[in-house]
């Protein structure tokens, strides 16, 4: 079987394509969205989604989010005394997704369309699909998220030929496209984005903001430095949210029994976050002029990702649009929606006959060069590029280039990624060396082919004409040599952990929350919630499943009650 999975920094959701339509697949507690969260304790007992979340105000050492930010890079992160790659995080979420799914089909999925951000480069692709081969998925496809977005809006909206813009700023990631619809085809015409803005910077700002305000803060100073902060963090999310639908909210935590309090009004955090707001602004100018289409041509605005609830993000767009932003497609949902349906065009699934993609290449692609200047002097280090930013894919293009010195023995490109004359500044992908027969400089041609694929991989070939001598694929080469090696030992490392059973998800994640709870609440309000849960374990051990519901029930409505009255 084959879905459709938005792997998102905060919240990741599955889709299926049936009965001619795409449909999200609820988790083990009924939501269609799961954090994006990882945690771990000693002995290897894992949580992951909502449970791991509630995780991180009691045990932020030992849990992990927004790992999507590390994808690509070698950095690693251990919890508990495990130590796990960002791919082996992204791994365990997407297996939870595949369990969802098998517990509401019957099936295990094998297959997955997996999205990311437009702006992913080639290693965060590389490291997504790796993922997804960990978590025992054959990634079919990945898609950039704005394209997905576009999928399930232009579904619901068929047959408009002007071109819209795609506007999705989730936990962490900012991305914008241009798309044009016009029978069946969905063009990507222009992305652009900021892999380092979302919802998590403007929860920075108000940290920001309201810690000085707090009273009492020195008692803040006991606290160690990761809990701090996952204290503040989290607060700050939750007066954010509340601030989208109120003019001002209460940022609130308990620290040592000591309530640090401040009012926040919407004036003054649309103030703090002035500055990531006008980050807003680049991007979207960027792929428009890349296009060359005009604000006014525009058809749509259309709003993708939580952090678009904003009413200080929608109160820029309408002035940097004129008008409006189209809220017909689900934020949270769309993206998901998307990959379902180009799994359905994958797998030729009934009523997508006349639906075909085309995409674009989000980064300019070449390589180093050197030159000599008027007066004989070498440059180096000088980007040529070969495929340039925005170029439809799948494309394969081919440039020529001449040895610089007198009887060369070979030829070495560095291949880079980036938009930069400087290829220091650009990100280098790998490098590839063919031998070349010794002539005098500039006798040797050597072509380089660079083809691009529809997941927004790339694969290179090096040929010297006079010679006949050809290398391909080397980055390719090395990395799937280390890669299979890897992917080997990532799942080794993750069979070693107990994850929770789905089947007792609910309980788990109900436990995390009352803990949290728990910590987060001092006096009357601790000792019931205290109480409640010890009740509840008592349930617990009696292992009675309808005793064990009703208890789970009532914890959850006596937590909703005490979350109503006191934001915590
Ligand atoms: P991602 O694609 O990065 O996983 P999402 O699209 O799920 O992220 O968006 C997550 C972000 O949206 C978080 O920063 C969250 O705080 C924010 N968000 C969700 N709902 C709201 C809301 N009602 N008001 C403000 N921010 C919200
Ligand atoms: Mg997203």
């Amino acid at each position: 079987m084959l879905v459709g999975i938005d792997l998102g920094t905060t919240n990741s959701a599955v889709a299926l394509w049936k009965d001619g339509a795409p449909q999200l697949v609820p988790n083990a507690l009924g939501k269609e969205l799961t954090p994006s969260a990882v945690s771990l304790a000693k002995g290897g007992q894992a949580w992951v989604g909502q449970a791991a979340l509630d995780r991180m105000a009691t045990h932020p050492a030992d849990t992990v989010t927004s790992f999507k930010r590390m994808i690509g890079t070698a950095t690693t992160v251990t919890l508990a005394g495990t130590t796990l790659t960002p791919e082996d995080l992204s791994a365990m979420v997407l297996r939870s997704l595949a369990d969802d799914v098998e517990a509401a089909t019957g099936e295990r999925p094998t297959q997955a369309v997996i999205t990311v951000p437009a702006y992913f480069n080639e290693r965060q692709r590389r490291a997504t699909r790796r993922a997804g081969e960990i978590a025992g998925l054959e990634v079919k496809r990945l898609i950039n998220e704005p394209t997905a977005a576009a999928l399930a809006f232009g579904l619901t909206d068929r047959g408009d030929r002007e071109p819209f813009l795609v506007f999705d700023l989730g936990g962490g990631t900012f991305d914008v496209s241009i798309v044009e619809m016009f029978d069946g085809i969905v063009e990507v015409r222009a992305s652009a984005g900021d892999n380092r803005l979302g919802g998590d910077d403007f929860d920075a700002a108000l940290v920001k903001l309201v810690e000085p305000l707090l009273d009492n803060r020195t008692v803040l100073d006991t606290l160690p430095a990761d809990r701090r902060r996952a204290l503040l963090n989290l607060a700050a999310e939750r007066t954010r949210r509340a601030l989208s639908t109120a003019e001002e909210a209460e940022f609130s935590i308990v620290v040592e029994g000591e309530p640090l309090t401040a009012r926040v009004s919407s004036d003054a955090f649309e103030e703090a976050a002035a500055s990531l707001v006008k980050r807003l602004r680049d991007p979207v100018i960027r792929a428009l002029r890349d296009c060359h289409i005009d604000v006014k041509s525009l058809s749509d605005i259309v709003l993708v990702g939580g952090a678009t609830r904003m009413p200080v993000v929608r109160k820029a767009l309408t002035r940097m649009f004129g008008r409006f932003p189209n809220a017909t497609v689900h934020p949270d949902h769309a993206v998901a929606l998307g990959a379902a349906i180009q799994a359905g065009l994958l797998s030729g699934g009934a009523g997508l006959e006349e639906i075909r993609i085309t995409d674009v290449a989000p980064f300019t692609l070449g390589v180093g060069t050197a030159t000599r200047d008027a007066h004989g002097r070498f440059h180096d280090d000088i980007f040529a590029p070969i495929i340039e930013r925005n170029t439809p894919v799948p494309v394969s293009r081919m440039e020529r280039f001449q040895t610089l010195a007198d009887n060369q023995r070979q030829v070495t490109f560095a291949i880079y990624q980036g938009e930069a004359r400087d290829v220091k500044k650009n990100v280098k992908l790998g490098e590839l060396t063919v031998p070349v027969p010794p002539r005098p400089a500039g006798e040797v041609a050597v072509d380089v082919r660079f083809t691009y694929d529809t997941s927004g991989l790339l694969d290179v070939d090096v040929s010297v004409p006079v010679s006949g001598t050809t290398r391909n694929l080397v980055i390719v080469d090395e990395e799937d040599r280390r890669t299979q090696k890897d992917v080997a030992e990532s799942r080794k490392r993750l069979e070693k952990l107990k994850v929770h059973p789905r089947d007792e998800a609910e309980n788990v994640a109900m436990l995390a929350r009352a803990e949290r709870a728990y910590e987060g609440f001092t006096g009357t309000a601790r000792d019931i919630i205290g109480q409640a849960l010890t009740e509840f374990q008592g349930a617990l051990e009696k292992q009675d499943p309808r005793i064990i519901a009703d208890a789970r029930e009532g914890l959850g409505r006596l937590l909703d009650e005490i979350d109503a009255h006191s934001p915590l």
